[in-house]
């Protein structure tokens, strides 16, 4: 079955999302764990995310993907900024824990002029104390545009990430390759899919696979902009995105929009999507 969905908003709550999501004909769907930008949140409330629970094994939707704000920075300089980042995600972790099959997606963060090998060693301090959490939820580390100081914006990165964390198996930690940051990192995903899929399972490995973000590119190979497109609409292109949902090695995760879209235009995109792929 095509797992196909996007982007929602939670600020109505789990329910109201997952209504939302099957409204316009997704299957699954990813939220943030609070408002973007960090910050309290309010406690979950248990009836709501019952009956979360209850559409998501009435209608074989999810796995929900939670993504964690992305101004948390574990590869800060500052201690007090990397505590807050660990405490937010320790915290949302926990949160997640009764939401059964839900993954957690974080950008790896930025060095911020302190070098890559600092952040790295960073980052792995930090998904090492994330595994420390009592929570099964999966921990998924996004591939990143390598825009500015940002670190993860190779495949080389997360490996060593990932090792370095303790080398945690394959339903503790994977990653989530979001097809405008690759192909914005300089992985050609436009000429060469089969190559990058393999250099993936190569260097990082294909079970680690668990999500894709599915986003076109508004700029080209390895610009390193970061800048999502609509499907179709980019540099990326209707052709190879339906290569992508089709690939043997892909076709069987779940893909999360990220585009430039309104509800409605999600839906629209969600349709086309379902049209191409081959059953
Ligand atoms: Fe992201
Ligand atoms: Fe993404
Ligand atoms: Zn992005």
């Amino acid at each position: 079955m095509f797992k196909i969905g996007c982007h929602l908003s939670i600020s109505g709550g789990y329910a109201a999302m997952i209504r939302q999501a099957l409204g316009i004909g997704a299957s699954v769907m990813q939220f943030f764990t609070r408002n973007p930008r960090g910050g309290s949140v309010k406690p979950l409330d248990p009836a709501d995310v019952a009956e979360f629970n209850r559409l998501a094994a009435e209608h074989s939707a999810g796995p929900a993907l939670a993504h964690a704000p992305y101004t948390m920075n574990p590869a800060a300089a500052r201690p007090d900024l990397r505590r807050y980042a660990l405490d937010t995600m320790q915290d949302d972790l926990l949160r997640l824990a009764s939401i059964p099959g839900s993954m957690y997606n974080f950008h790896p963060g930025c060095h911020v002029s302190q070098g890559t090998e600092v952040g790295i060693g960073l980052i792995s301090e930090h998904l090492r104390h994330l595994l420390e959490t009592a929570s099964p939820t999966i921990i998924l580390l996004e591939t990143m545009a390598g825009k500015g100081s940002e670190v993860g914006g190779s495949f080389q990165e997360l490996a060593e990430i990932i090792s370095r964390a303790g080398a945690p198996s394959a339903d503790r930690v994977g990653v989530c390759l979001d097809t405008c940051h690759i192909y914005d990192g300089g992985y050609d995903v436009v000429n060469d899919l089969d190559h990058v899929l393999e250099e993936f399972d190569r260097i990082v490995g294909l079970d680690r696979l668990k999500a894709v973000h599915l986003n076109d590119s508004k700029f080209g190979y390895a610009s390193r902009k970061d800048r999502h497109a609509c499907i179709g609409e980019g540099k990326i292109g209707l052709d190879v995105i339906t290569r992508i949902i089709n690939h043997p090695k892909l076709r069987d995760l779940p893909f999360y929009l990220e585009t430039p879209n309104d509800v409605p235009g999600y839906g629209r995109e969600i349709a086309l999507l379902k049209s191409l792929y081959r059953d």
